[in-house]
């Protein structure tokens, strides 16, 4: 089959590497002039991972990144550790995978090297695609400069703004949250004695929290602050805002925090946004995939995973379906999907409220039972992740039904 591919972001360039492995052809059309990610990192969790194993990139996913030792949460303010649950020593043997910190850019370059390398696959750049069009045994997409390419099947991976998705269901905004995420990524020798902990550590407080983890074998840091306020609805990783107001956003909070926005040369910013579950994900030979059409906040840092493992089943499905007319194929990979994107979008928004707990009272009654457990009871904490990490997007077909 030619599968024609809408979006070279994490979710496209998956499912192009997926469906070259089940053997068809594969155009990607991409609208910016070079296949490249931010500037920042990206938490590639075991679910994730096992699919880069399987597409045959796991070494070089690997090559530049961190191992984290333990999941962790603290108090933003004071740095007191909630819980610490130790991976590293356990994590392939519970999730049968690692838990990576990737640099964007050295997981985008892992991709590209592999469909550089192969003759079955054309990326266009430059290429907007503004609609679709199908018979029952053809579809073809059409691009702002009049091209037509023709395939057998569409897919939208064109992110929350997807121009795929808005002609399969109609104009839908995505709802802004109220919340926006600063970036940062500094040199950890930088840091000295405020560099953040070898860890995944989730810093929370009221009405804002703070993620840090490293990169590039520990020799960067990375830094997303989360923040309530109604002031900035613009979704670009290019538009940045000062320093002075970063750290006015994390005024008092504990130093790790701060030193890094001190530090950091460029403080991006990013106001979050979240849509609805979709009712379908297809029409007739178009389908989506990834934020097209379950965009979800990055608080359990499982959005781009969610892509990752779309892209991985729908060339499954798609490959294993004896049927021409692909209506059972999208309807199963749908089927198969759209519980676990719903749990992860749902879980990730209750997140919110969680790490943002106001009031002495609010946070005792959060946090000291996570506390408790931390102590007490440890393994539970892992166990809650089983769901999310055990799970194995790869396994052929027949066990997964
Ligand atoms: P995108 O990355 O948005 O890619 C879409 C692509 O389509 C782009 O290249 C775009 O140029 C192209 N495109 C758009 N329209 C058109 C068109 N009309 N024609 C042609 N091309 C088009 N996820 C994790 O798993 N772990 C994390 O640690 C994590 N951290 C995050 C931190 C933050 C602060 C944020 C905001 C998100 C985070 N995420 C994380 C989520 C993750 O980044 C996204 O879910 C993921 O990148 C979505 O990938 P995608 O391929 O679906 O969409």
């Amino acid at each position: 089959m030619k599968i024609i591919i809408v979006g070279a972001g994490i979710g496209g360039l998956t499912a192009a590497l997926a469906f070259r492995k089940f053997g068809h052809d594969v155009t990607v059309l991409e609208a910016a002039e070079a296949i490249t990610e931010v500037g920042a990192g990206i938490q590639i969790s075991p679910n994730a991972l096992k699919v880069f194993e399987a597409l045959g990139i796991g070494d070089a996913v690997r090559a530049h990144a961190f191992r984290p030792e333990a999941l962790e949460m603290r108090m933003g303010r004071s740095g007191r550790s909630l819980f610490r649950v130790p991976i590293s020593q356990a994590e392939e043997k519970r999730w049968g995978a690692q838990y990576l910190h990737v640099h964007r850019a050295d997981l985008i370059g892992a991709m590209r090297g592999a469909l550089e390398e192969d003759s079955g696959l054309e990326i266009q750049l430059s290429q907007r695609v503004v609609a679709y069009q199908q018979t029952a045994d053809k579809a073809a997409i059409k691009t702002t400069d009049g091209e037509q390419v023709e395939g057998d099947l569409i897919v939208g991976a064109d992110g929350i703004r997807s121009t795929i998705r808005e002609q399969m269901l109609g104009p839908q905004k995505p709802t802004f949250t109220g919340n926006v995420a600063w970036r940062a990524v500094v040199p950890t020798q930088a840091l000295g004695k405020d560099a953040p902990p070898p860890t995944a550590c989730v810093w929370a407080g009221p009405g804002r929290h703070a993620v840090t983890y490293r990169l590039r074998n520990g020799s960067l840091s990375n830094l997303v602050g989360v923040v309530e306020r109604d002031d900035w609805t613009s979704e670009s990783w290019t538009q940045q805002g000062t320093r002075e107001e970063a750290l006015r956003d994390f005024d008092g909070w504990h130093p790790v925090i701060t030193t890094m926005l001190e530090k950091a040369d460029q403080h991006f910013r990013w106001a979050l946004f979240d849509r609805r579950p979709l009712p379908r994900w297809s029409d007739g030979r178009a389908v989506l995939l990834g934020d097209a059409c379950h965009p979800t906040l990055p608080f359990m840092a499982q959005g781009a995973a969610m892509a990752i493992e779309d892209g991985y089943a729908l060339a499954q499905e798609v490959s294993h379906s004896k049927r021409p007319d692909l209506t059972v194929a999208l309807q199963n990979y749908f089927d198969r999907r759209i519980d676990r994107v719903t749990f992860v979008q749902t879980g990730s928004r209750a997140n919110t409220k969680t790490f943002h707990k106001s009031g002495r009272f609010a946070q005792f009654a959060a946090y000291f039972p996570m506390y408790l457990t931390g102590r007490l009871k440890p393994e539970f904490i892992a166990h809650r992740s089983d769901t999310l990490y055990g799970y194995d997007p790869t396994l052929p077909l027949a066990e997964t039904q």
